[in-house]
């Protein structure tokens, strides 16, 4: 069986977020399980720049809106990158600190085109896998361009929160005829929405865990897309992401101070007392260092963390944020580490390499969201033994279960609201715990746990066959 995964992003060669991992990790294990996975990318200036060794196919061009669009396709092994300089060789992928490029609906609207041509011009597939709304109008697309090809598409949504959204004035920019401006199409409240076509045109719909598949189907979680996405609840499917082992794993994680596994936990105080050496703050190694690494947007619950910062003084515990975002929340976190030196640590940066120190170096995380589709920091977390503290929301709640002392059961710490009060009620209490039994079973039953990407990948391998049966 032949799938092209068409993606913004995906690691080794580019990653923001959750998207990269998955889009990038998934193929593999795709592959070890024997189906045949190619991948298709923007070439952006970052991919350009890391000496990759790309081969180049051949060059082209399109007629795009009313522009001759020249690009070209490159290869490295099953990934398959377009080039268009343009479009793609700048310094960020989506956005400057100013705000999104404004020309993000061309950038990607172009890129699910060539890569909707690219695939054909390969020779076509069994099943076409796009993700978010970056590449949702591919299967717009095909309903246009190859409406009778028999390869079947599936959209995984990653986050709903995000849809490309467009002034009406881009349909016709975009090769997509005017009469898929309506609302049984991409109009969406006299704008054009992307990841509402996706929905729409795709043949089946997942996204990252059980628990959102049923979340964005209400209000608030649909964003106001929950009646179109009920409308095709029976082409809707959770499957939980995993996370690669061989990528996040403490006792090879060439990044931390000291490796440790299971037998040998201990030595992530060895790991904390490093790092705090390595910040040169005034923490002391001695309280329990909790841990923030995420996205600095309402999302996440930052501001929720904000709300009891200056209560954790208080408690005999530290706090490390390592997050990048809104300015705003960028620099409230900075002003709450400055009046609370001994603390707080807030670090606004993007850096993978400190986020597995921090990782290695916390006894909690904190993963406080208002909505999380499935989350992949409480993943890497329980294997680096750090205890997730979180809301139990989408893939969160299908992920922890809270502790109890009684049956010695569950690996982490789960709250209900999305309040500061039930948040600090739940690090009090997860204090209580540190650093007695209880909270090494916890961590015990944590490292111990498999989220890896096996029955993961198995499940979207009979979705695959699932689909491609259905055509024969
Ligand atoms: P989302 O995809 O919504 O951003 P996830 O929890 O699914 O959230 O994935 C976030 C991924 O990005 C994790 O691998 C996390 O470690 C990483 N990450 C987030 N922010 C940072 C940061 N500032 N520095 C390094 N890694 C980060």
């Amino acid at each position: 069986m032949k799938i092209y995964f068409v993606a913004s992003e995906a690691v080794p060669f580019v990653k923001t977020g959750g998207l990269g991992d998955v889009s990038g990790t998934l193929p593999l294990h795709l592959r070890k399980i024997g189906l045949e996975v190619n991948l298709i990318l923007p070439l952006y200036k970052q991919i350009q720049e890391a000496n990759y060794s790309l081969e180049k196919l051949f060059s082209s061009e399109i007629i795009f809106g009313d522009h001759l669009l020249p690009y070209s396709v490159y290869r490295q092994e099953n990934t398959f990158f377009i080039k268009q300089d343009d479009l793609y060789n700048r310094r960020e992928i989506y956005n400057t600190p100013s705000g999104d490029y404004p020309d993000n609906n061309l950038r990607f609207a172009f890129f699910s085109l060539e890569a909707l041509e690219l695939i054909n011009q390969l020779g076509g597939a069994d099943i076409i896998h796009v993700h978010d709304w970056q590449t949702a109008l591919l299967p717009v697309y095909k309903s246009i361009y190859y409406p009778n090809n028999p390869e079947k598409v599936i959209l995984t949504i990653h986050n709903l929160a995000y849809q490309g959204i467009f002034t009406a004035e881009t349909v016709p920019m975009i090769n997509i005829p005017p009469n898929y401006y309506s609302l049984e199409s991409l109009e969406f409240y006299g704008k054009v929405n992307y990841l509402k076509g996706g929905i729409i045109y795709s043949d089946y719909l997942t996204t990252v865990s059980p628990t959102y598949a049923q979340e964005i189907q209400t209000e608030p979680y649909g964003f106001a897309l929950e009646g179109v996405i009920t409308k095709r609840r029976k082409n809707l499917r959770g499957i939980i992401n995993g996370i690669d082992y061989d990528y996040w794993n403490p006792e090879t994680d060439p990044h931390i101070t000291i490796n440790y596994g299971e037998d040998s936990v201990f030595q992530k105080k060895e790991n904390k007392k490093h790092l705090l050496a390595e910040l040169k703050t005034g923490c002391s190694i001695e309280y329990p260092l909790l841990a923030f690494v995420g996205r600095l947007v309402s999302q996440k619950g930052i501001d929720i963390i904000i709300e009891i910062a200056d209560q954790l003084p208080n408690l005999p515990a530290n706090l490390i944020i390592l997050g990048k975002g809104e300015k705003k929340y960028e620099e409230e976190i900075k002003a709450r580490a400055l009046r609370h030196p001994n603390n707080i640590i807030a670090i606004t940066t993007f850096d993978e390499v400190l986020s597995r120190k921090i990782y290695a170096s916390s006894d909690f995380f904190l993963m406080p969201s208002q909505f999380e589709p499935c989350g992949l920091g409480q993943l890497i977390a329980l294997k680096y033994g750090s205890v997730p503290i979180v809301r139990k929301t989408g893939g969160l709640k299908d992920t922890i279960q809270d502790y109890h002392d009684k049956t010695a059961c569950g690996n982490g710490i789960t709250f209900e609201n999305q309040d500061a009060e039930e948040l600090m009620d739940s690090i009090k209490r997860a204090l209580l715990y540190f650093p007695g039994e209880s909270y090494i079973n916890m961590q015990n039953i944590g490292m111990k746990g498999d989220f890896s990407w096996n029955s993961s990948a198995r499940e979207y391998s009979s979705l695959y066959r699932q689909l491609t049966k259905n055509k024969e």
